[in-house]
């Protein structure tokens, strides 16, 4: 969480320091600032609010002639979002913006106040501040000054660093937490990530662990190692721009079509599933006795959906774990657990964890990340991209489809190579996949009238349900957290046989309960469950897909999804949750993109 960037160069740099919070503001929105050096010394600024209301002190008071800044978008996780919480933080001569948590910043706040230091904000990343001071003005150089002060700290940091007497230089240092360098024809300029950059350039390198940086107008020096080693992204910034839609959210649910083709592309090859292209053969395949899929939020549920999927068509056990859980209280292994961490940005702090767990345990690790370079995409022993372009609203999408799509293609790939699903039945899942999932999405999204009527008829209730059977539970799961993440209405996903062991309680009149059917087995066990409910005065909305006979009976609202196999029925669904949420949190005037509370890329554990 939390977005960071710096520019130092031959331009003026507060203007380009603005442009860049504004892209990174995803990332956290409850408060923002900037430090830059002007014509009297470095300046600070920051205030409660977003980017807007840094823009609108800037516009009363000018930081004129600034060629070097630093900025930060923040979201608080040590003191609440206040003027004085935000960052940059000063102490002494060292200005300084933080993403992470310095886990022991209590017992080293106590050691500075005895020494004398006076704190101002609650926040964790004044004490680093005073800690990287203290050996500055102690008289180390920056480099020796960070290095001796990140040595005491726990925890994740990426620090990007201004110093008195240092003019027109940045430092930077990471760990745990993403930072990359990048080298325009007017400068050089950091960032948490990417896409802040792209209106400024494509060169970039991203940072390892412990590295620190120097940037100056004329290079950046890695210490202890010199000249970084440069690559060139091929994100355009189009890609990262709303391109006439309302909402990125909406935006990104239409691109899906094609996300899903991007994603799976690479990995087919005359019309079979091959992985060879992310370094995965046939002697991968081999060992795996069993599959533990580890993540959060709706990349967790991508888990959900894929692990019953990945066991019915490879006889492996397969499992779902949510990331923050499964480093304390890691589940059985054995040699032959593969571990896939799936993570849209490649830097969710608990998934990483994991995955440096998975590793320490000696097992066979496969990442599943759309954003290319980041973290656990470099630490995985093996790595396939999603390819699914930037997300920039808060609510994943096509992060999820694409997730979604690509295990499913793994399942295949695994099972015709073990010899479980012939060639034949390998081929027609893959064309399904490749085919008709796109399809189905695209023909959901040309109906967003009947979803209209869907949301006006329950945007107002304080409480809704989804229930589903089978893999309708997992898509359950995923659209009830999409609903309430941007509308803000109470939500829970059931397991449409449980409701009546004990949540039945909570039905009344006119309460919403949206069922899911896409599994043609477990229709009549549905019809059975809506009428449970629909009986206790709820108001039921049906998705299914149209091999369900009785439908239009059975609730008091039904959504058909396009005609389709099990696979397009189960993307068709996707997008139809999607679209109800998306409604919904249109109708009550919610901040669609930004959420409350929220923030994409969850670098803290
Ligand atoms: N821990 C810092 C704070 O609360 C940084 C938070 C972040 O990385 O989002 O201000």
């Amino acid at each position: 969480m939390c977005g960071i960037i710096g520019y130092t160069g031959f331009e003026e740099a507060t203007g380009k320091v603005t442009c860049g919070l504004e892209i990174l503001e995803y990332r956290g929105y409850d408060s923002v600032g900037i430090c830059a050096k002007g014509q009297d010394g470095i300046k600070l600024l920051k205030t409660k609010g977003r980017v807007s209301s840094l823009n609108e002190a800037l516009s009363k008071s000018p930081i004129d002639s600034a060629f070097c800044a630093i900025g930060h978008t923040r979201w608080a996780t040590h003191g609440a979002p206040s003027d004085t919480n935000a960052h940059p933080h000063n102490v002494g001569r060292t200005y300084l913006v933080h993403n992470g948590i310095i886990e022991n910043y209590k017992e080293l706040k106590a050691e500075l106040e005895k020494g004398g230091v006076k704190f101002l904000s609650e926040t964790d990343t004044e004490v680093g501040c005073a800690l990287i001071n203290k050996y500055y003005e102690e008289g180390c150089d920056p480099h020796t000054a960070i290095l001796k002060a990140t040595g005491f700290m726990h925890g994740s940091y990426a620090f990007a660093i201004m110093f008195e007497g240092e003019d027109n230089t940045i430092y930077a240092v990471r760990k745990g937490s993403p930072l990359i360098i990048a080298k325009g024809i007017d400068g050089y300029y950091l960032a948490s990530d990417l896409t802040a950059l792209l209106p400024f350039t494509k060169v970039y390198c991203s940072l390892n662990e412990g590295e620190v940086v120097r940037l100056t107008k004329d290079g950046a020096f890695i210490f202890n190692k010199g000249e970084p080693d440069w690559k060139v992204t091929n994100m355009s910034f189009e890609s990262a721009k709303k391109g006439g839609y309302d909402h990125f959210m909406l935006k990104e649910m239409n691109e899906q079509p094609n996300a899903i083709k991007n994603a799976l592309s690479p990995r087919i090859k005359d019309g079979l599933p091959d992985f060879s292209c992310d370094g995965i053969d046939d002697s991968f395949f081999e060992d795996i006795k069993e599959i533990h899929i580890v993540a959060c939020g709706s990349a967790m549920h991508a888990g959900l959906l894929a692990a019953p999927i990945i066991e019915g068509l490879c006889m492996v056990p397969c499992r779902s774990y949510i990331a923050s859980e499964y480093r304390y209280n890691p589940p059985f292994t054995q040699k032959g657990t593969l571990v896939i961490i799936v993570s849209q940005s490649g830097e969710t702090a608990d998934s990483l964890a994991s995955l440096r767990y998975a590793k320490s345990q000696g097992l066979k690790t496969l990442g599943i990340v759309n954003a290319v370079e980041t973290t656990i995409a470099r630490e995985a022993d093996f790595c396939a991209y999603t390819y699914a372009g930037p997300e920039i609203a808060v609510a994943t999408t096509k992060g999820y489809t694409t997730q979604a799509s690509l295990l499913y293609l793994f399942a295949v790939a695994m099972s015709f190579k073990k010899g479980i699903t012939d060639k034949e039945n390998a081929k027609s899942l893959t064309e399904c996949l490749f085919f008709e999932a796109p399809q189905v999405v695209e023909q959901t999204l040309e109906r967003g009238e009947e979803i209209k009527a869907i949301a006006k008829e329950i945007y107002e209730s304080q409480s809704i349900f989804y229930i589903g059977r089978g893999l309708d539970y997992a898509l359950s799961q995923e659209a009830s957290l999409k609903l309430k993440e941007i509308s803000y209405v109470h939500c829970e996903a059931y397991a449409a046989g449980e409701l009546k062991h004990g949540t039945i309680s909570l039905i009344e009149r006119g309460t919403p309960v949206i069922a899911i059917a896409t599994e043609e087995a477990l229709f009549d066990k549905m019809d059975s469950n809506i009428k449970e409910v629909k009986s206790r005065g709820s108001h039921t909305v049906l998705i299914c897909t149209d091999k369900m006979e009785n439908a239009h009976a059975c609730a008091d609202r039904v959504f058909v999804l396009p005609r389709s196999s099990r696979i397009g029925g189960i993307f068709g669904a996707i997008l139809a949750v999607q679209m109800i949420a998306y409604e919904v949190a249109r109708l009550r005037g919610c901040d669609i993109d930004k959420p409350r509370n929220l923030a994409k890329s969850v670098t803290v554990e």
